[in-house]
Order: structure tokens, then C-alpha cells, then sequence
């Protein structure tokens, strides 16, 4: 059967599809959840059932508040699995952070491959070693209540930054810290690890123990201080024993370090200056931060690079708006999570003056009422349900098509607020059935009394007969007597046992009319949602659409949340002095063209021509020559210059030849969402200044996304309210005037007509029309999922016109390598992955064009395609417990084996 998106709505009650999605509802809610215990052997989902009402006064004492806490359960291991969770403020302050439920049960996991416990997603095995998988459940869990992940009191965001150090102190020191802040696993050798040092995984345990321990020491050199090269002449001198022991081994994991951008990356004093003879030329296409962060790079392994920019400026899409005082980021503007983030070392190395983002985000209604606490409360654990619930659908019953269409996530969330309004009106029957049966059962009882009482009527009316013709006793033998008296005394049992009928079925009567008392005063909740909780509901939807930059119902079911294992612990921050200040330092020392767009990108087996125009001018087309290009034209770009239907829009990109079909196809299924601001700058502060955040609750679903928060980080009077959703697109087309005017009308509405002044400076952004984005940033929509992040990072070897079978592709080398944050399946849409895939596909390019790293033995020969791919994955090998195999020589398995000791 199939069914396409229109009609599914219609046809899930009377289908199948519509039986499996009622038994997951059901399993969400109380009254079955004994009766699908033994469904897959999981526990289901406690009730969703949010007890509504449009009042806005406290809760009368009879409604029952769903239990805090209460939502999430564990539940068998599942391989889409969330180790994050987070507290329900930081979800509304982070573009990344979704929250998902937890279906997995940690201590009981047993395949590695499956579950990442740590920030590169790879799982530590050993006892000892698993330090920092449990230090990880540290983190603030999705059902606590705490709306901050810190004590009440530290209100003072350094504090609270002090505070989350010191929390996380343990697994952010040390040789285990270095590894975790680096994203790599303290304890295992990573696949690419593993294909680029094949002989020392095929050595055995010992020697990756020492290789661990190398490896470990350097990222914790590099880490102690970022502001400085760690050349590999300072390395030997300062190394200290035991890590000194194999001065070679030492420079081959400093070289492979280095390549693959875990340490020497971003601004730093060089000690030794860059190599003069360049080998190999390299256009790097956008100078967003991916480009410049790969050029760096690029620049350093010895390559002449050239990098082409359309706009007037680099960053792309780090945009930051500076006039006066007035500071406000128009792009990038949270630094989600600082450990294991390479934003965090390059605040190091560059002015980045970071501070953390106070959590409390109150809400205003549509009216710009507060909303109650209590609401806010209730309707966000709703919302935490339901994504629960959703979440369970997917992963537990596998219900992630409809006939042969992929669901959405804002599909199934609709599907199940339908089935909790159904389970709601199901209730209600009950109740009345209920209802129904005990009135019967008092109309029968009554109708048993009545006949009871007439019986003890004729009873006693027979009784006081027999005693009135009661005759005198005439001899032994006087039978007429006997019966006489047998008579008497029969009515007298019969009548004593009528009356104890009748004092029963009183009692009965008295026991169903205090059960109808009872039902009647306790009737279940007429309504699911009532339209002011529907609203609170939009906009925890609105926060969600915002993370993700497009409508829910364009995400996939199944994958939406795919990179949340991946997320960063810590603070999310942002850059007081404007994000933009990252890329500004990143062009040291490079080439750059700006007002360079490129229009074509030719690329044949000898290298590449990269026609450009000059936006200024207009006129003037300039075509570079290099070996390789390095793409990071965004997804939107890549979007239009694959479209099936040529697009008429100007500054289009053409690929010669075109892009292979598997990248064409990739490009087209993965999403390029939408998100705009509106920067606010006023003569003064009229909204708390103890807050970062506030939400204006939209009145209608549709409008859901129109300035619904607002944010205030600068420390100058600036606010910035976001569009998203449907609303980022529909925004669009509406002059800045309106849409200014629309916000002076919302902070009228909360702060009071006389508070608000008119604004001095205003911006609004058109993400989607801008010509050098096309958008906002990436998402896995419906039908697409992460693997599509990897076709994206895939280089693209040249088809040879000489080569006789074309279906069969020479040894050649890749010409087209791409990168940004459209290309990196675990830290996708964000700045610190743009700048990760950056690094990658840097290495990447070496590993091609300038060999091995440095001291590679020339007998090792490891397969640099094995070794890239393996990078971008990011897996790590399936290796033997090391730290067991070592303590069985060591006491303490925290010791390092010593490489002097361990070495064979
Ligand atoms: C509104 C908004 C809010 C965001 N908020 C956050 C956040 O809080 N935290 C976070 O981590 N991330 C955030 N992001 C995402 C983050 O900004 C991006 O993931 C990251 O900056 C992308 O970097 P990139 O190098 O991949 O692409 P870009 O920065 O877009 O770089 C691509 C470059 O290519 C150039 N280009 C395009 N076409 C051509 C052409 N024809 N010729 C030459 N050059 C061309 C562009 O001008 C651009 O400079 C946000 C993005 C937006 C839009």
C-alpha cells in the first residue's frame, strides 16, 4: 500500500499503518501501559496526557500534574541513540541541541560500533578506560526540572562557566582530557588512526598502547598552548620519559597530527616558517570559514593557494553587523558546547571574547500576558512527550514510512497529538459508560430493595396471623399444633433473613451511590490541548524549527537528529565581539580574491579552470589555473547549480562535466533550511538585563516562527529577534518596515506602549535570497539521511575522455574536493564543523597531492582513500581491548604502560 503525504492524514485510522500508530499511542499512554509491557520486551512511555485549560490562574487542587521526571523511560538499545540530554533551557538557547529520548541502556551495551559514548562517537572498552563514557552521564538530563544546568544561585554567567569546569574537571585534564577535548577516544585508535598506522595495529596491543600514549601527550602539549606551533624539535626536547622512547614513532604521530588538523590548526606563532618551495596549486572556492580553514592548512603543508570570494568580505555565512556601539550577529552566533570544540582553541589564539548564555528564557503570550509557570511547566514536559513519543514510533516501532513515503517528524507529532485527543475522547466514554453502568446497577439494586420490602411486608403481615391464631397445645400428639407452629416459625426465619437481605442491599445502595458521587466530581479533562496550551505547544515547535531552520514537517522521522551523539558538552556562548572576528584573523597570511564569483568550475584529468566574473565590475571574466579545487559553495548554491530545470537565477554555478549523478542526488535530498534575524538597536535597555532570552508566543500554528524569541547578548541596547519556520520564508517577501514595525508591536504588547522607543538602527536578513547562501543551513529531510553528508564530503575524480571503459575509473586523482557544513555528517550546520570539514578535506588534499606525513616508513604504503574516508566517518577500529590486555601487566590500568616497558 502506498500513501502519499496528502492523504495519509485521512487513511491512518482505518489502515494498518493507522492500527500500529493507535498501539503507539496507546503505549504512551497509562491506562494500557501494562497490557504492551511485553511489546518487544520495552516499557512503554508514561501517558501523555496533558490536563488543559485556557485559564491562566493556578491549577484547581483536582487536576492532576503529569509527574516531573516522570517521561522517559529506558528502553532497549537502539541504534539512532541520543546520549545527550539536556535541560529544557538549554534546548531553547541552542540552534543544535534537539532533544531526543534516551532509548539506550548504557550499562548493558555491548556492540561499540553502535554506541557512541564519546564526543567522536567511538566507545571506550575497557573497565578502567570507560572513565570517560560515565563522566559523560554528568551531563544534565532531559528530564530534570532545574531549568539551568547550574545551582539557582550562580546567577552571573562566568560563574556558571567556573562552575561547569569544574564539574566536567576531571575529563577535561590530563592525557584523557586532551584526547576528549580533541574528539578523539582516550583509549582506542581511531579507523583512520588505524589505516594510516597499519603497522602499528597489526603489531599488537602493546604497541598501540605506546601509540595511544604518543598520541595522548601531544594533543596535550598542543592543547596547554594553542598560541604557539608545537614543532616537533620542541616536542623531542620537552617530551618526557616514557613518551620520549621512540623519537621516530614520536614525529610519524606529530606529522599525522598535524595533516589531519588535531593540532597546528588556526592562528598561531609560527617557529617555523611556512616552506617557500610551494608544492601544488590550490583554489579554494568561498572564503566562508570551511575555506579559510582549509587554506590555512593547505598553506602550511606547503601548497600555493589562491581562495576565490563573491561577496565583499569573508566569513560567508559569520556575518557580523558593527555600527557605533552596536554589535549584532547577523549569521553564526552560538558556540554550542565548548569542549571537544575547536572554537574553544581558537578563542586561545585569537580576541574571542566569549561569554556564556544565561538559560532563563521566559514567555510572553500572544497577548504579551506572561504565561503562568505552571504552563510554561506543563506545556514543555507536553512538548518533551511528545518528541518521546515520536522518538518511540521511529525507533521502537520502526514506523518511519507510510506505505512507501518517508515520515516526517512533523507528521508523526501531529499523528500523535490526534491519537492523544482521540485517547482523550476514548476516556470520556469510559467515564460515561461508567457512569451509565452504576446508575443501572442503583436501579436494580432499588428495584431488589422494593421487592425485598414488600416481601418483609407479607412476611410480618403472616407472622402477627399465625401468632393471633396461634392454638393452645391439646397433648404430645397434637399435630395440628405442630404445624401451626412450624408455620410461625418458618415466616419468623423467613422474615429475619428478609430484613438482613434488605440491610444489605442498602449498604450497596449506599456504596454505588458514593462511586457515582465520585465519578461525578472527577470527570477526565474535556480537551487534549486547549488553543492557549496549542500555542505554548507552537512555540516549543517554532524553537524546534529554529534548531533545525525549516518547517518539521521537512525532517526526517529517522534522522533528523542523527548528529546528537556528537554534540559538544559545556556552555553555549557567544562572541560579544561579533563572531565575525574568527574569519577576520583566519586570512593571515592567505591569498585572497573577494568580489570573485565564480561561474564555472571546469575540472578534467590534468587539474582544474575555475572561470570567474568580477562582481564589482561586471565585466571582466578571469579563469584560474591550479591542480585541485577545494569547494565550499554552500547547499544551496550546489542546489541551484544542479537543478534539473536550468535555474534563471543570476550568479548560478555550472559544473564541466556536470557533477557525477550520486553527488547530483545527494545534493538534491538533503535539506537547505531557512532562519532570519532582525536586529533592533535602541538608545536603551527597556527589557531585563538580567536576561538573555525571552519567547513571544505566536497565536496561530502557522505563524509559529515569527518573532518568536528574542535575544539580548550584546552589551549594548540591541535585541534580535528570530524568524523561522514557515514564517523565515513567508518574511521574505515583506519590506523591512513592516517586519520592524511587527516587532515594536510584539515588545509593545509585553513591555507596554510607553517603555518601547523607536529604534536607531535596524537589520533584517533574507538568508534564502541571498545570492551566496541560498539559505540558512542544512537539515536531513524527509527521504534523505546522514549518509548523504558523506556523498557531499566524497571528492569527485575527473572522467576520462581517454579512458576506454568509462564505467571502470582509472587510478586517477580526485580534482573536486568539497567541504562546509553541508559536508560533515556528525557536526553538521554549525560553525565548528564547517571549520572541521575544513581541516578534514585539507588533509585530505595532502594525502593525495603531497604524500604520507612525514617519517611514514615508505613500506607502509596505507591506502590514503582508507584513510580519508575514514577520517570523515570517524569510526573507530574494532580493536581488542587495550587498556584490559595492558593491566593484566599493570596494576593499575591508569598507569600508562610505559612505552620502554610495553615496547616489543
Ligand atoms: C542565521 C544563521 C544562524 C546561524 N547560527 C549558528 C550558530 O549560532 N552557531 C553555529 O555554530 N552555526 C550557526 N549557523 C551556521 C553557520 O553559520 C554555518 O554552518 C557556517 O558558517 C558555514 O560555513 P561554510 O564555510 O560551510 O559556508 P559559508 O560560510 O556560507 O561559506 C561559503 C562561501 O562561499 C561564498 N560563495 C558562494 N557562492 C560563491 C561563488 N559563486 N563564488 C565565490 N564564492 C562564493 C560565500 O560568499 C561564502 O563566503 C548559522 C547560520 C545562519 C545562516
Amino acid at each position: 500500500m502506498s500513501i502519499s503525504n496528502a492523504d495519509a492524514d485521512d487513511l491512518f485510522f482505518s489502515s494498518d499503518i493507522g492500527k500500529r500508530l493507535v498501539e503507539a499511542a496507546l503505549a504512551t499512554n497509562e491506562a494500557t501501559a501494562t497490557s504492551l509491557k511485553t511489546f518487544n520486551n520495552v516499557e512503554p512511555i508514561e501517558c501523555v496526557t496533558l490536563i488543559s485549560d485556557d485559564s491562566d490562574t493556578e491549577l484547581s487542587p483536582k487536576r492532576k500534574i503529569p509527574q516531573a521526571g516522570g517521561a522517559v523511560k529506558k528502553y532497549a538499545a537502539d541504534e539512532d541513540s541520543n546520549d545527550a540530554q539536556l535541560t529544557a533551557d538549554e534546548r531553547r538557547t541552542s540552534r543544535r541541541i534537539k532533544p531526543k529520548v534516551d532509548y539506550t541502556n548504557k550499562s548493558n551495551v555491548q556492540n561499540s560500533e553502535e554506541k557512541p559514548a564519546t564526543p567522536s562517537g567511538v566507545q571506550a572498552v575497557g573497565t578502567s578506560s570507560s572513565t570517560t563514557e560515565k563522566k559523560l552521564e554528568n551531563k544534565p538530563k532531559k528530564t530534570e526540572t532545574s531549568r539551568s544546568p547550574f545551582p539557582k544561585e550562580i546567577t552571573d554567567p562566568r560563574e556558571a562557566a567556573a562552575a561547569a569546569a569544574e564539574a566536567y574537571k576531571e575529563i577535561l585534564t590530563g592525557l584523557e582530557g586532551a584526547a576528549f577535548q580533541s574528539r578523539l577516544p582516550f583509549d582506542k585508535m581511531t579507523s583512520n588512526e588505524a589505516a594510516c598506522f597499519p603497522d602499528i595495529t597489526k603489531t599488537g596491543l602493546v604497541a598501540q598502547r605506546v601509540f595511544l600514549n604518543i598520541r595522548n601527550r601531544l594533543l596535550q602539549m598542543w592543547i596547554e598552548n594553542p598560541k604557539q606551533q608545537l614543532v616537533l624539535e620542541q616536542v623531542l626536547k620537552d617530551m618526557e620519559p616514557p613518551f620520549d622512547s621512540d623519537p621516530n614513532l614520536v614525529k610519524r604521530i606529530h606529522s599525522f597530527l598535524e595533516r589531519h588538523g588535531f593540532i597546528n590548526f588556526g592562528i598561531f606563532t609560527r617557529i617555523r616558517q611556512l616552506p617557500m618551495k610551494k608544492l601544488g596549486k590550490v583554489i579554494v572556492i568561498g572564503a566562508g570559514i570551511s575555506g579559510l580553514a582549509a587554506a590555512q592548512q593547505l598553506q602550511q603543508f606547503g601548497m600555493d593557494v589562491i581562495v576565490l570570494e563573491a561577496r565583499d568580505r569573508v566569513g560567508g555565512r559569520i556575518a557580523t553587523f558593527r555600527k557605533n556601539s552596536y554589535i549584532a550577529d547577523l549569521g553564526a552566533m552560538v558556540v554550542t558546547g565548548v569542549w571537544g570544540n575547536p572554537m574553544t582553541i581558537l578563542s586561545k589564539q585569537i580576541g574571542m571574547e566569549m561569554v556564556p548564555i544565561r538559560q532563563a528564557c521566559p514567555l510572553f503570550g500572544a497577548g504579551g500576558k506572561p504565561v503562568p509557570k505552571h504552563k510554561d511547566d506543563m506545556v514543555e514536559r507536553e512538548f518533551n512527550r511528545l518528541l518521546e513519543s515520536a522518538s518511540y514510533l521511529s525507533h521502537q516501532l520502526d514506523f518511519n514510512y507510510a506505505g512507501n513515503t518517508p515520515v516526517s517528524l512533523g507528521q508523526a507529532l501531529e499523528w500523535i497529538i490526534k491519537l492523544q485527543e482521540k485517547a482523550v475522547k476514548d476516556k470520556q466514554v469510559q467515564h460515561l459508560t461508567q457512569v451509565c453502568e452504576i446508575q443501572k446497577a442503583i436501579i436494580e439494586n432499588q428495584t431488589k430493595i422494593s421487592e425485598v420490602l414488600e416481601s418483609i411486608h407479607k412476611l410480618k403481615s403472616l407472622h402477627s396471623k399465625l401468632l393471633d391464631t396461634r392454638p393452645t397445645r391439646n397433648g404430645e400428639a397434637d399435630t395440628t399444633f405442630m404445624e401451626h407452629e412450624f408455620e410461625l416459625r418458618a415466616a419468623d426465619y423467613e422474615w429475619t433473613k428478609a430484613y438482613k437481605q434488605y440491610e444489605e442491599l442498602l449498604k450497596e445502595d449506599e456504596l454505588l451511590q458514593m462511586k457515582l458521587k465520585e465519578l461525578e466530581a472527577n470527570p477526565p479533562s474535556d480537551v487534549y490541548l486547549s488553543s492557549k496550551d496549542r500555542q505554548i505547544l507552537d512555540w516549543h515547535f517554532a524553537n524546534l524549527e529554529f534548531a533545525n531552520a525549516t518547517p518539521l514537517s521537512n525532517l526526517s522521522l529517522k534522522h533528523w537528529d542523527q548528529d546528537d551523539d556528537f554534540e559538544f558538552i559545556g556552555n553555549h556562548t557567544t562572541v560579544r565581539n561579533g563572531y565575525s572576528c574568527v574569519p577576520i584573523a583566519l586570512t593571515e597570511a592567505l591569498d585572497i580574491r573577494i568580489n570573485t564569483a565564480v561561474k564555472v568550475i571546469k575540472y578534467f584529468p590534468t587539474g582544474v579552470e575555475i572561470v570567474t566574473e568580477n562582481v564589482k565590475t561586471n565585466n571582466s571574466l578571469v579563469t584560474y589555473k591550479a591542480d585541485l579545487v577545494l569547494c565550499t559553495l554552500t547547499l544551496g548554491v550546489l542546489k541551484i547549480a544542479t537543478a534539473k530545470v536550468q535555474s534563471q537565477q543570476a550568479n548560478t554555478v555550472k559544473f564541466v562535466p556536470p557533477l557525477p549523478d550520486w553527488k547530483q542526488q545527494a545534493i538534491q535530498r538533503l535539506g537547505f533550511g531557512n532562519l532570519n534575524k532582525v536586529v533592533l538597536c535602541f538608545d536603551r535597555i527597556f527589557w531585563d538585563p538580567n536576561t538573555n532570552l525571552f519567547g513571544h508566543v505566536g497565536s496561530t500554528t502557522s505563524s509559529r516562527g515569527e518573532l518568536f524569541l528574542f535575544w539580548s547578548i550584546s552589551s549594548s541596547p540591541v535585541l534580535l529577534a528570530l524568524v523561522a519556520g514557515q514564517s523565515a520564508a513567508i518574511m521574505e517577501n515583506v519590506s523591512d518596515d513592516v517586519i520592524v514595525g511587527r516587532c515594536i508591536a510584539v515588545l509593545k504588547g509585553i513591555f507596554g506602549n510607553g517603555s518601547v522607543p523607536q529604534p536607531k538602527e535596524t537589520v533584517v536578513t533574507r538568508w534564502r535570497a541571498d545570492p551566496w547562501a541560498r539559505g540558512s543551513y542544512s537539515f536531513v529531510s524527509v527521504g534523505s539521511s546522514g549518509s548523504d553528508y558523506d556523498l557531499l564530503a566524497a571528492p569527485v575524480i575527473p572522467p576520462n575522455p581517454t579512458n576506454p571503459n568509462p564505467n571502470q575509473e582509472l587510478d586517477e586523482l580526485p580534482r573536486l574536493f568539497f567541504a562546509g557544513e553541508h559536508t560533515i555528517r556528525n557536526y553538521p550546520a554549525t560553525v565548528h564543523g564547517a571549520f572541521l570539514s575544513g581541516l578534514r578535506e585539507a588533509g585530505r588534499i595532502a594525502d593525495y597531492y603531497l604524500g604520507y606525513p612525514e617519517g611514514t616508513p615508505p613500506d607502509i604504503g596505507y591506502s590514503v582513500i582508507e584513510a580519508a574516508n575514514s577520517a570523515s566517518v570517524g569510526d573507530t577500529v574494532d580493536l581488542v581491548d587495550i587498556v584490559n590486555s595492558c593491566s593484566s601487566s599493570s596494576k593499575n590500568s591508569d598507569d600508562k604502560c610505559s612505552p620502554n616497558d610495553c615496547h616489543e
